[in-house]
């Protein structure tokens, strides 16, 4: 799976305008790769039918709330992403961790409450650049992955996507190397292995994100562990986002 993240960029003419580019760009549709655009709430319903014709194109939001309706001023229910048509969800971006106080237990809730409505939760883990020099990055991704599938049947489990995003690569440019992701993605299947079995460990997609470019893209993607990548700058300009798409084809076949 390649997955874009816009996180506050391109507003629903931008998107229109972004699929119209990537339907031009994509030559063959990719047999192999699931690609999702992740845009803002107001470009949801614009992106789902500017996506429209592209089989194998999804669209998913940035975040949501885990109560269906309610006093909650300016948060958006799974209910609400359903109508305009999207299908997935980011649930923990670290962002969302760092700056509006998203906590363990709040992706545990989103991430069942995304299950329940049928909204695929992609759901993003990593640690900090200190917790990684202080050599606790496996345990800080251990602690996270087990709070966010805490009370999550095997069933539902094998249809989560996961994002390894370590902290210190996120748009800074500084990308893990393809053993560091390696390392990390078998280690959260060795974890999933021990909250489920191996069968639904395996099914479970792992995605790298982090300073993910087309030029890094290939050797990453090789990575026996790496299912896909998540990619923010690289996400926002439809050629380079079709080159990724084409590198997760290639690295497939
Ligand atoms: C992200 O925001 O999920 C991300 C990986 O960003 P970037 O690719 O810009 O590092």
């Amino acid at each position: 799976m390649i997955a874009g993240n816009w996180k506050m960029n391109h507003g629903a003419a931008d998107a229109a305008d972004f699929f119209k580019k990537l339907k031009g760009e994509v030559s063959t549709t990719p047999k192999n790769v699931e690609v999702l655009v992740c845009a803002p709430f107001t470009s949801l319903a614009a992106s789902v039918d500017a996506a429209k014709g592209i089989k194998t194109i999804h669209v998913g939001a940035q975040n949501m709330h885990f109560e269906a309706s309610g006093a909650y001023t300016g948060e958006v229910s799974a209910e609400m992403l359903k109508e305009t048509g999207c299908s997935h969800v980011l649930v923990g971006h670290s962002e969302r961790r760092q700056y509006f106080a998203e906590t363990d237990e709040t992706v545990n809730l989103k991430t069942k409450k995304a299950l329940t409505e049928g909204i695929v939760p992609v759901v993003c883990v990593g640690e900090l650049l200190e917790e990684r020099k202080a050599d606790k990055h496996f345990d800080v991704v251990t602690t996270q992955v087990e709070a966010a599938f805490k009370d999550v049947s095997a069933k539902d489990a094998a249809t989560i996507v996961i994002a390894y995003e370590p902290v210190w690569a996120i748009g800074t440019g500084e990308v893990a190397t393809p053993e560091q992701a390696q390392e990390m993605h078998a280690h959260i299947r060795s974890v999933l292995g021990k909250l489920y079995d191996t069968g639904v460990a395996d099914t479970i997609r792992i995605l790298y994100g982090g300073s993910m470019k087309p030029s890094n893209a290939p050797e990453l993607l090789g990575q026996k562990d790496v299912d896909g990548g998540l990619i923010g700058g690289a996400s926002l300009k439809a050629d380079s986002f079709n080159e990724l798409i084409q590198a997760a084809e290639k690295a497939s076949s």
